[in-house]
């Protein structure tokens, strides 16, 4: 199954995706996570996006679509996967169907008051990038993973004015997508917006 987890930040598309590879047995593939995977290391590629990334702003579309079709180009997303954060324009939208072609189109529909709350108190982890929250799903020990025990962060991202920001780009440039797979007769939309249990029990119905 070729998935896209399309959606507002702080919908939940990474949630459930870290959910749903156990469901389908397909690989999670985050431009976001590669993007923060390559600031993290120092790379070319994370300093030419480190600061793209901490205003909220998308990172150019031709290193974006490079990226995502090298990724795809590997065997283990042959019999499907999950593209979560990508496409966010219609320009990668359209070149996506030039080298994959997808499914299903999830559409996480949630409102603006929601996603600022969630990611205002979103904390992630700095050695595995696990996401936690200060009111709904705090980790063991404050500010420490569950998982690799690495230290807890607030991402420059989820920070007021960048949250601001992301919102803003998301209306203008990613939500056009919506329609553009709407008409393609690709789109599922599922509600965002209630606790991720549900909303794992919602994706496996509408995945039949
Ligand atoms: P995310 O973790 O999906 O919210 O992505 C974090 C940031 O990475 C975004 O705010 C953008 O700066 C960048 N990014 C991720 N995916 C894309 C994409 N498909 N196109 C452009 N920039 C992206």
């Amino acid at each position: 199954m070729k998935l896209i987890f399309l959606g507002p930040p702080g919908a939940g598309k990474g949630t459930l995706a870290a959910k749903a590879v156990d469901i389908l047995n397909v690989p999670h593939i985050s431009t976001g996570n590669i993007f923060r995977a390559a600031i993290a290391a120092a790379s070319p590629l994370g300093l030419k996006v480190k600061s793209i990334l901490d205003s909220g702003a998308l990172v150019d579309d031709d290193t974006t679509i490079g990226l995502v079709r090298e990724r795809l180009a590997e065997t283990d997303t042959q019999k499907g996967y999950i593209l979560d954060g990508f496409p966010r324009t219609i320009p990668q939208a359209e070149a996506l169907s030039e080298f994959s072609q997808v499914d299903k189109v999830v559409n996480f529909d949630i409102p603006d008051t929601a996603v600022v709350e969630r990611l205002g108190g979103r904390r992630t982890c700095r050695k595995c990038g696990a996401n936690f929250h200060i009111h709904f799903g705090k980790p063991k020990k404050e500010n420490v993973c569950d998982h690799c025990e690495g230290e807890l962060y607030t991402r420059d991202d989820d920070k007021e004015e960048a949250i601001k920001k992301r919102l803003e780009v998301y209306r203008e440039q990613t939500a056009p997508l919506i329609d553009h797979y709407r008409k393609k007769d690709l789109l599922v939309d599922i509600d965002a917006t209630p606790k991720v249990d549900e909303v794992v029990e919602n994706f496996k119905k509408s995945m039949g």
